[in-house]
Order: structure tokens, then C-alpha cells, then sequence
């Protein structure tokens, strides 16, 4: 089956499906995305994602290309052309194409619009929440306004990566005075030995996941006691549990912190909880 990918108001085969070398996505950086979970066959949290990418286009001056209306039909045709019942749809903004400078021009330029769609498979990812996963603290070397979604993820793809290569799935970005901010692309969270789930509070040091958000409202379902706190990698490697969230993984329980066993080794009964009842919660949209 081909795949197919949205380009600036076309559908173009995966092979021929092109963006200018003079973007400013490609050279600077300068363009925002989202990342939206497809969950059989409905689009999950959608009104979340767009509201966030508003955000992220707001705070960087680019006008959003089309209207929301617009935008929720391309990701439905991606996903449908691709015929992903689970998965992904990637898309991505950039401030558009000109001469290369650093200077923004003005007047705007017309924005680039990607959108392409992933499968993937429930099965694994459901055995990958079973096991849990390992993570690896790496400093976090971002910049101060990591509340917009660019796609500047340099520092993050050499965390994880340097996570990979040492046997765990994902990095936990650790600030100047020693709390994590977040993981390298998802939001990191751990249940106190007093039964407190802690997550670090919005600021510019970290996304405001969509995931997490739909987390809070379901710890808030399960009358679950909240602390909006920054924590240390020590203190996480004491807590009973510890989990990421984010829209590809939803809720994913972490088992191993640099090497250190949480709890017993296992998924905590909260994460599991909350994963299994993640989706009874989030927004879903049928494509
Ligand atoms: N934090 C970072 C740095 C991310 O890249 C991501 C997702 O890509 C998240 C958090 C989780 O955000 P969401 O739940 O909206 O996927």
C-alpha cells in the first residue's frame, strides 16, 4: 500500500511528497508540529493538539495557513488514505520558504504545511506497558521555551539516543539545579510512597502535553491526591512508581532509572490503572 503524504494543499506518493531547500523548517528550525495518537480508527484528543498548535504558531508570529476545520479534514484524509486505524499523524508548520537570513521576513511568508500518518501496532506497545520501561537521566541542554512545540529536537534525539545506546527506551532531561523537566518527548511523572502523583508544573522549561492534561483529568477522576512539583532523579529512583506520558505511548509505566530498579521491578498498580482507563477519558474523534 503506498503511502501517501499532505504538501501544501496536495496529496503526493510517500516517494515524491517534497518541501524547498530553502525552508526555514529546514534551515532554522523555524516550524512547529503535533503528534496525534489514532486509536481505532478515531483520532484521539484532537481539539487538544490544535489548540496547542495554535499556541505554538501564536508565540512564534506565523499565521496559522487554514482554519481548523481544515486542518482536522487533512489529518482525517492522511489517516484514511493511509489507512491507519492505529498510529500516528504527524504535522508540521513551518514559517515557509525565502533566501536564507536569519532575519523573520516580513511581510509573512506563506506558511508549509506536512502532514503524514504512521502505523503502528497496539500489541506492542500494550507488551511494552506490561514490561515497563528502562529510562537514563541525561542534562537537559534545550532552550528556555521548550512550552513550544518546534521541531528543534537536536538536544532531545541526542538524549534518547544516548538513553538507546545505554538500554533504555527514553531520557529524562535533568535542569541545572537537578530536577527533571520532562523526557526527551514525553512528560515524566512519579506516585510518592504517600500515594502522590507528582508531575513538574507548566512553565517554559517543558511541553504542556496533551497526554498529561487528559492524565490530570483522570487522576482527578480516580480522586487520586496531585502535586504539581519539579523532582530529582534520587527521589524518583524511591518512589513507588514512575511513568511517562505522551501521545504515542499514552500512559507507560518506567521500571528502571539509570540502572535502579522502581518499586519492585514492576508496572505500579496507579500507572496501570490510569493507562487502562486513559482512553475512556480522551477526546476521540472517528475519522
Ligand atoms: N514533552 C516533550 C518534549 C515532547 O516532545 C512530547 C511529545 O512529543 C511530550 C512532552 C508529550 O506531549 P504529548 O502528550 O502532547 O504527546
Amino acid at each position: 500500500m503506498p503511502r501517501i503524504v499532505y504538501v501544501n494543499g496536495r496529496y503526493r506518493p510517500y516517494a515524491e511528497a517534497a518541501v524547498h531547500v530553502e525552508d526555514r523548517g529546514f534551515q532554522f528550525a523555524d516550524a512547529v508540529y503535533e503528534v496525534v495518537e489514532v486509536r481505532d480508527g478515531s483520532v484521539i484528543d484532537e481539539t487538544r493538539h490544535l489548540d496547542r498548535l495554535e499556541r505554538s504558531l501564536g508565540e512564534l508570529r506565523i499565521a496559522s495557513p487554514m482554519s481548523r476545520a481544515a486542518l482536522r479534514h487533512v489529518i482525517r484524509q492522511v489517516a484514511q488514505r493511509n489507512l491507519v486505524r492505529h498510529g500516528t499523524v504527524y504535522l508540521q508548520i513551518s514559517r515557509g520558504q525565502a533566501p536564507r537570513d536569519f532575519v523573520i521576513p516580513s511581510p509573512p511568508l506563506r506558511p508549509t504545511i506536512v502532514c503524514l500518518a504512521q502505523r503502528g501496532s497496539l500489541q506492542r506497545l500494550d507488551a511494552a506497558a506490561e514490561r515497563g520501561i528502562a529510562v537514563r537521566s541525561s542534562p537537559d541542554i534545550r532552550w528556555g521555551r521548550c512550552d513550544i512545540k518546534t521541531v528543534m529536537l537536536l538536544p532531545a534525539c541526542l538524549a534518547k539516543s544516548d538513553a538507546q545506546a545505554h538500554g533504555a527506551k527514553e531520557a529524562w532531561l535533568v535542569d541545572r539545579d537537578g530536577f527533571v523537566t520532562e523526557g526527551a518527548a514525553s512528560n515524566a511523572w512519579i506516585v510518592t510512597a504517600k500515594g502522590e502523583v507528582v508531575t513538574r508544573p507548566i512553565s517554559p522549561a517543558i511541553l504542556a502535553g496533551v497526554t498529561r492534561k487528559t492524565t490530570l483529568d483522570a487522576v482527578g477522576r480516580e480522586g487520586l491526591k496531585l502535586v504539581e512539583r519539579a523532582f530529582t532523579i534520587a527521589e524518583a529512583k524511591m518512589a513507588l512508581e514512575a511513568f511517562i506520558t505522551s501521545a504515542s505511548n499514552t500512559v507507560m509505566p518506567v521500571v528502571e532509572i539509570d540502572g535502579v530498579q522502581v518499586g519492585d521491578g514492576q508496572p505500579g498498580p496507579l500507572s496501570r490503572r490510569l493507562r487502562s482507563i486513559f482512553h475512556q477519558i480522551a477526546e476521540r474523534a472517528t475519522i
